[in-house]
């Protein structure tokens, strides 16, 4: 006999099951959400904000952002090859150069990270009102499955015993596999600590593909959510990335300059382009003047993420790397010894800083960079940052249709089985689409409850056929 029998069983709490767990409850079903950490929100406790498109914000803003111009950008983007229903409803569902549509969640404490962990705890406390029961500290192990459907999940508790969990539909919503290395290599072939250095958000360990793929669903790649990082950052104040994300000068071992830093606030883009480099390595390169000027002046970019551009702090961080012997800030008196340092060519980044002086003066014959950040790089001392492939977490693996049903490789739903969110994110094709910012949880709440809908709908058509 089962321990709980429900209508609909949720895996996973972060916002995509939150959503479903509302959108569910509202649509009238019996919902109870099992998670394996004590604490409900999922990697979205660390993030800032989803994507809006029409909000009275930006309609406030005179920001003109259509469903139908992000559905175009998305679609051309990935070179149509995803599944353009999926994204249409993403957009058109609920939803009336990077465009303003990351609204980030108000809290008590102004913008900045973790300000979306104040959205899951009102969705939290709005899905405890509607009767949702929650099981923390319960991680499911297998999905049940009957005569080609899915009935059910077998979970562990925090005692260590096996529970089965009677339902009518299950919906797997468990964030992809951004906390497991030997996942993530097997998968993708990033290496992490080595190339790859991702947040690695404990507990999300891809429990719920493998439960999928288990039970027959399709296998869709599985992809890094790419977004560049600083080595050794973690350590470090927040003005060091603050300068180092300037558009400067930027190379790869060789000594060349392999992108427009213009696009270096484009973290996917950063990404994309330091992985393709030898030894998945960039060197951002400031001198002493820059530093000297964003003391002053403020930096040329602020990013929303890092919505404190402080940079007081700089000189500070740099003692602190010096001392604690950090390899991923270099610091040298002449541009040889600075190369010898950090394992670039030394001849050609002589060559590469002399031909970009020769640009601040003239235009960027090289990559077209806009006049405004073009500037020199002759006062020592000399400062650079190791750039690194990184990434949110990964993306896609599992296919659905655009009633986030989970489908076999005949694409043919299994009765019962439904998925959102990371798991099932597979609509940026290689890359996460960062021109529409706040796409990533934007994709989760709007899947949640997209599958939330589509098994309420199911299990209520499944009651009235018993009936
Ligand atoms: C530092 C950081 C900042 C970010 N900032 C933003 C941002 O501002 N805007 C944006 O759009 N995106 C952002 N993202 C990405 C966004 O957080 C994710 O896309 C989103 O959280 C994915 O939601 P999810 O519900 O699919 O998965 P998650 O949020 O990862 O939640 C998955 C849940 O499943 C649970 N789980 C895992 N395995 C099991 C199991 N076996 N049994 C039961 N439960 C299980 C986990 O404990 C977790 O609670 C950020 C990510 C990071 C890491």
């Amino acid at each position: 006999m089962a321990d709980y029998t429900t209508q609909i069983c949720i895996v996973g709490a972060g916002p995509t099951g939150l959503a479903a767990a509302v959108q569910a409850a509202e649509d009238g079903a019996d919902v109870l959400v099992i998670d394996k950490a004590a604490a409900v929100g999922g990697a979205a406790n660390m993030g800032m904000g989803p994507l809006g498109i029409g909000t009275k914000y930006q309609k406030r803003d005179m920001q003109d952002i259509t469903v139908e111009k992000a559905f175009d950008m998305i679609m051309t983007y990935t070179h149509y090859m995803v599944d353009a229903r999926v994204v249409k409803r993403y957009f058109d569902k609920y939803f009336p150069q990077a465009e303003p549509t990351w609204h980030i969640v108000k809290t008590d404490q102004g913008i900045g990270p973790r300000a979306a962990s104040f959205m899951n705890k009102a969705l939290y406390a709005h899905a405890q009102e509607l009767g949702v029961e929650f099981l923390l500290e319960t991680p499911a192990k297998k999905l049940i499955k009957e005569d080609g459907a899915v009935t059910g999940v077998i979970a562990t508790t925090k005692d260590g015993k096996d529970i089965t969990i009677e339902a009518k539909a299950v919906i797997v919503c468990t964030g992809g596999a951004g906390g497991n290395p030997e996942f993530i290599k097997k998968e993708t072939g990033w290496d992490f600590g080595k190339n790859m250095f991702n947040f690695a958000i404990p507990g999300i360990m891809g429990d719920g593909l493998k439960m999928m793929w288990e039970a027959g669903v399709d296998k869709l790649p599985v992809r890094i959510e790419q977004a560049a990082n600083f080595e050794g950052i973690d350590e470090l104040p927040q003005a060091i990335p603050n300068v180092m994300l300037q558009p400067n000068l930027l190379v790869n071992s060789h000594g060349k300059r392999f992108m427009n830093e213009d696009y270096m606030q484009n973290a996917t883009f950063l990404s994309n382009a330091v992985g393709q480099q030898k030894d998945a390595v960039g060197f951002s390169i400031v001198d002493s003047s820059i530093v000297k000027y964003y003391i002053r002046n403020g930096v040329d970019n602020v990013s929303l993420v890092r919505p404190d551009p402080d940079v007081s702090g700089f000189m500070d961080g740099i003692k602190q790397a010096q001392e604690t012997g950090n390899e991923g800030i270099i610091v040298a008196d002449t541009i040889e010894e600075l190369a010898e340092k950090a394992g670039i060519d030394v001849d050609n980044l002589v060559d590469t800083v002399d031909e970009y002086n020769d640009y601040c003066d003239s235009v960027d014959e090289e990559f077209f960079k806009q006049k405004r950040y073009l500037r020199p790089i002759t006062k020592a001392p000399f400062y650079c940052a190791k750039v690194r492939p990184g990434g949110y977490g990964t993306v896609g693996g599992v296919r659905i249709n655009e009633n986030c049903e989970c489908c076999d490789s005949e694409f043919e739903p299994i009765p019962g089985l439904y998925s959102a969110g990371a798991d099932a994110c597979n609509f940026y094709n290689d890359s996460y689409m960062f021109l529409l910012p706040g796409n990533s949880m934007g994709w989760s709440v709007n899947s949640g409850r997209i599958a939330g809908m589509e098994a309420a709908e199911f299990v209520a058509d499944d009651d009235e056929d018993d009936e």
